[in-house]
């Protein structure tokens, strides 16, 4: 990318491989998206955050949507799914149009996460599970894809994974939320009956378990994948780039931000005593970081940067 990645809050960005217990992890990236700068950083001033995120002239700042893939001998496992593609076909003529225009979203580069496993020599078919952290749609775009006319999921032969709380917060959801919640993302999947629904945290896998938060929107899952010597929080919206570490910076879009601030220092607290590695899903540069404390240890800073490999 640009020179900026090289001085990305003045760290150098290490190229990373990571295997945690049975798992080969894999990070994929699907899609660049854009998003005004001001509704990702909340009360931050432009003159802070635009250090290390710059805006195009619309205000709206680079995104990237960054799946996880945990392999081993019997499983694929896949977190989130990025933004999907054919809105046209997907949200109807006119949604669709805007879609690749209110998200900066370059046609022909929308059918991201098919592509992304496609350059790892894996197809959709041998994915075995998806856990949703939530269905805004980007991160649930990806779960159905339009086939003959009509929404259907993307992973054939995968069981899906959501939290019982968000299913009825996307079910019905409330006027700030309205515009990222679309049924042709989720409602094929209760359909075909493969969408799995959870109520509360649990190991969905060995070494693998889901967190619940409900600052960002209702029932927000994050994913830890701990063999007690290496973990990784897939953080997902909960923090979603590498400059949202400190515990303040939180998103316009967060439903309850006081909420939100409090959820974050508990996952960081945790990820700076294990040394975990934090996965961010919409980091345009990086794709994950170690923390450590702030001068006053009351908050956190950037300790390195990492790009994994895919
Ligand atoms: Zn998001």
């Amino acid at each position: 990318m640009s020179e900026t990645q090289n001085n990305y809050h003045n760290l150098n960005i290490q190229p990373l491989k990571l295997k945690i217990g049975p798992y080969e992890v894999k990070s994929l990236s699907t899609a660049s998206f854009g998003l005004d700068g001001g509704a990702m950083f909340g009360t931050v001033p432009k003159v802070l955050w635009s250090k290390t995120n710059t805006s195009d002239k619309n205000n709206k700042i680079l995104l990237d949507c960054r799946c996880l893939l945990l392999i081993s001998k019997d499983k694929k496992i896949l977190i989130d799914t990025g933004l999907g593609a054919d809105f046209e076909k997907k949200y109807g003529e006119k949604l669709g149009e805007n879609f690749y225009t209110h998200y900066n979203i370059k046609k022909g580069e929308d059918s991201g996460i098919i592509k992304a496993l496609k350059k790892i020599n894996i197809k959709s078919s041998e994915i075995t599970d998806v856990v949703l952290t939530h269905l805004h749609f980007d991160h649930a775009g990806g779960a159905t894809t339009v086939k003959n006319g009509k929404s259907v999921p993307t992973f054939e032969n995968a069981t899906y994974y959501i939290q019982e709380k968000n299913l009825e917060t996307a079910t019905h959801p409330n006027l700030r939320e309205k515009a990222s919640y679309y049924e042709c993302n989720f409602k094929p999947l209760i359909e075909a009956g493969c969408l799995k629904v959870l109520k509360g945290p649990a190991e969905l896998f060995p070494m693998v378990k889901v967190h619940i938060t409900n600052g960002h929107t209702l029932g927000q899952q994050t994913i830890w994948i701990d063999d007690c010597k290496t973990s990784l929080l897939y953080c997902a919206d909960l923090i979603p780039t590498a400059t949202h570490v400190r515990l303040p910076w939180v998103m316009g879009y967060d439903l309850e931000p006081l909420k939100l601030i409090s959820e974050k220092e508990v996952e960081l607290k945790r990820a700076l005593d294990k040394e975990s590695y934090l996965f961010f899903e919409h980091d345009p540069y990086c794709s994950m970081a170690q923390v450590m404390h702030s001068k006053n240890r009351k908050d956190y800073r950037l300790k390195a940067l990492f790009n994994l490999s895919s």
